[in-house]
């Protein structure tokens, strides 16, 4: 890419980034964390992006949605502290004291979703979309470009070739770093491009590559992993190109610790994540 900056973090990088809690402070200051994820038909997606954001470290997540995903939820995670969504008020019981949001990993494209994520979008809080969230940006991008607050948004490469105009996935792959810049540029957002090598872009940034990345992690669930993760830097305050930096490499980390020969799937980054974290400090 001709006269692009690509930057690789080291450890150190990471480590000065890591929010370290002290004697000040509280769970509202460490960072509340609201996230719409999950649906009936993807329950999984919900305990996995929550367990993300316990296991790096939140103040709190709040935690919203239908009464079959708040018990499996509040099963996994009994501090979530959870509300069942009014199908005809979405989110409106939510949001005190909200540091940031994560929105769109199994929600689906269904019309409480996009009104939902529009309510999010509207917020004066930075806010990660991932999955269902951008299939619903890339049919809407002025919900995206048209928002003071930062944006974080997390495609693989599917999901990137769709937030572009007449672009297919296997374009992405070949020039990766050149289509999340030019989407970062198109949404005036960050993205992190997810794959064998992530990389974050952010207009007027050099780019970042994720030295982490493990092959392991391509499984189901652990990109919903991945954004509950990034979310919580989010909610301590970090700036989305840090979050989504600091969220890829303990990601990568945790699923390189997990590995003990055997493959791992998505859940097992839950106890790696804390190790990943402690490695790094
Ligand atoms: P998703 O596509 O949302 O399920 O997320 C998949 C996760 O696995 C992301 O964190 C990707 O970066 C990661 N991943 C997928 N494929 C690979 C690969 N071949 N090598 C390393 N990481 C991968
Ligand atoms: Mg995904």
């Amino acid at each position: 890419l001709p006269g692009a900056a690509l930057e690789c973090p080291q450890t150190e990088d990471i480590a000065g980034l890591l929010p370290r809690p002290s004697a000040e402070s509280d769970k509202y200051r460490r960072g509340v964390l609201a996230m719409a994820v999950g649906s009936d038909r993807y329950r999984g997606a919900a305990v996995l992006a929550v367990g993300g954001a316990m296991r790096t470290g939140v103040g709190m997540v709040r935690y919203a949605g239908s009464e079959g995903v708040v018990t499996e939820v509040l099963n996994r995670w009994p501090e979530a502290v959870s509300s069942v969504l009014d199908p005809m008020d979405p989110l409106s019981g939510l949001p005190a004291r909200v540091a940031a949001w994560v929105v769109g990993p199994g929600r689906g494209l269904h019309p409480m979703a996009q009104a939902e994520l529009e309510t999010v979008l509207d917020s004066a809080r930075p806010a990660l979309a991932d999955a269902d969230a951008i299939t619903l940006v890339s049919k809407n991008p002025r919900l995206v470009r048209e928002r003071s607050a930062p944006t974080l948004l997390t495609p693989h490469a599917g999901e990137l070739a769709r937030l572009l105009p007449d672009t297919e996935r296997e374009e992405v792959e070949a020039r990766r770093l050149s289509y999340a810049a030019r989407a970062a540029d198109e949404y005036g957002c960050t993205i992190l491009l997810k794959g064998s090598t992530t990389v974050v872009a952010e207009p007027g940034h050099p780019a970042i590559a994720n030295p982490t990345g493990s092959a392991l992690l391509a499984t189901a669930g652990s990109g919903d992993v991945l954004s509950g993760v990034i979310g919580a830097f989010l909610a301590s305050g970090a700036a989305p190109r840090e979050a989504a930096m600091c969220g890829a490499y303990v990601h990568g980390l945790a699923a390189r610790l997990a590995h003990d020969g055997a493959p791992i799937s998505a859940s097992d980054l839950f106890d790696a994540l804390p190790a990943a974290l402690a490695e790094v400090r």
